[in-house]
């Protein structure tokens, strides 16, 4: 609106462009009127975007692990990669503070390659030092997921790292999964065939048809932390958790819980028999350096667990 929004034309289309973007942002067939944190939004994500582009040049990315337990025994049975940014200015990001700008502008995509090649050539270092090393978990955006070289580069950086497949699992959301489910069958299926295992993340958050939950070849169910916060005290979500470990048993799928914090949630999902879990009550994700002592160690949670 004129003169409220510029005083000439070029700055008037200008803020109507960057309104319609957030129109469509906020699901289309909708209208937003121009404001000016508008514009500092955009310049803060363009700011990060080629901030994001200097970090994958000179390497400023790195990976955290979690160790995933096993609720029976204590042992570690697999690790979750999370990926960081250590800015040389404003010092340890963590995926909130980027990677939603990553996926807008299609940076996730050379990132998510670096963070799938570090996680397997990290894993098979361990195992070439004889480590009791355990399969690595990937964090997939749903942007890589659809992208055209997929399926090759997760070939490629296992050959190129020679990690066994089996030692490998993607973990996707339900959303990426509905997307487009056909297209995703066959995805997950080449994947299979590879050896690679597949986990459903943040499970319940999304809306899953449970026929295809059926159909896809899912290893692991990995329930979201939404859920396992209040399992001790909100009834549905107690509820919840316990017919999802069912299903998941049922169906022969893995069930992890996320999120586990305290020893109160932990004895509820061992006695809704879910096989295991992470969380801060056994670890936060650690430095590469810091998980490698934690797997010589050996099964420093079986006391958390018994
Ligand atoms: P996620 O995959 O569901 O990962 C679990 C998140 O919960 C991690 O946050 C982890 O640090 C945090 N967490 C672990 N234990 C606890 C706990 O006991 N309590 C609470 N409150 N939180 C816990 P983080 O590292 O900040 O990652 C956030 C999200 O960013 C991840 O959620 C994942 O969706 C995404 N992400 C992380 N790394 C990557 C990556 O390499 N690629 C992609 N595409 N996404 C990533
Ligand atoms: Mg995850
Ligand atoms: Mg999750």
């Amino acid at each position: 609106v004129y003169p409220d929004d510029g005083d000439n034309v070029e700055t008037i289309m200008q803020n109507a462009d960057t309104a319609m973007y957030h129109a469509k942002e906020k699901g289309r067939n909708t209208y937003q009127f121009f404001t000016s944190e508008m514009n500092t939004d955009a310049v803060r994500r363009q700011q990060i975007e080629s901030n994001l582009r200097r970090a994958l040049k000179q390497g400023e990315f790195i990976l955290h692990y979690q160790p995933q337990v096993d609720f029976a025994c204590g042992e570690i049975i697999g690790a979750e990669a999370l990926v960081r940014w250590q800015d040389p200015n404003l010092g340890l990001l963590y995926p909130n503070q980027f990677v939603p700008v990553a996926e807008e502008c299609g940076l996730i995509v050379p990132i998510g390659r670096w963070v799938l090649t570090e996680a397997c050539r990290q894993t098979q270092s361990w195992l070439e030092l004889g480590l009791p090393a355990v399969p690595v978990s990937v964090n997939v955006s749903a942007i890589e997921f659809r992208s055209k070289g997929f399926l090759d580069g997760i070939a490629q950086t296992l050959k190129e790292t020679g990690l066994p497949a089996n030692f490998l699992e993607l973990e996707l959301t339900e959303s990426i999964l509905m997307h487009d489910a056909e297209f995703s069958t066959v995805t997950l299926e080449t994947l299979k065939g590879m050896g690679v295992k597949l986990a459903i993340d943040d499970f319940g958050t999304g809306y899953s048809s449970l026929s295809y939950l059926k159909r896809f070849p899912i290893d692991t169910l990995k329930i979201d932390q939404s859920f396992v916060r209040d399992i001790t005290t909100d009834a549905n979500d107690a509820t919840i958790v316990s017919a999802v470990i069912g299903m998941g048993i049922n169906l022969k799928q893995r069930v992890i819980a996320e999120g586990v914090e305290t020893q109160a949630q932990l004895a509820f999902l061992k006695s809704r028999k879910c096989e295991g879990g992470q969380g801060y009550l056994f670890s936060h994700p650690l430095a590469a350096n810091r998980f490698a002592n934690l797997l010589v160690a050996g099964s420093e949670f079986r006391k958390v667990c018994a």
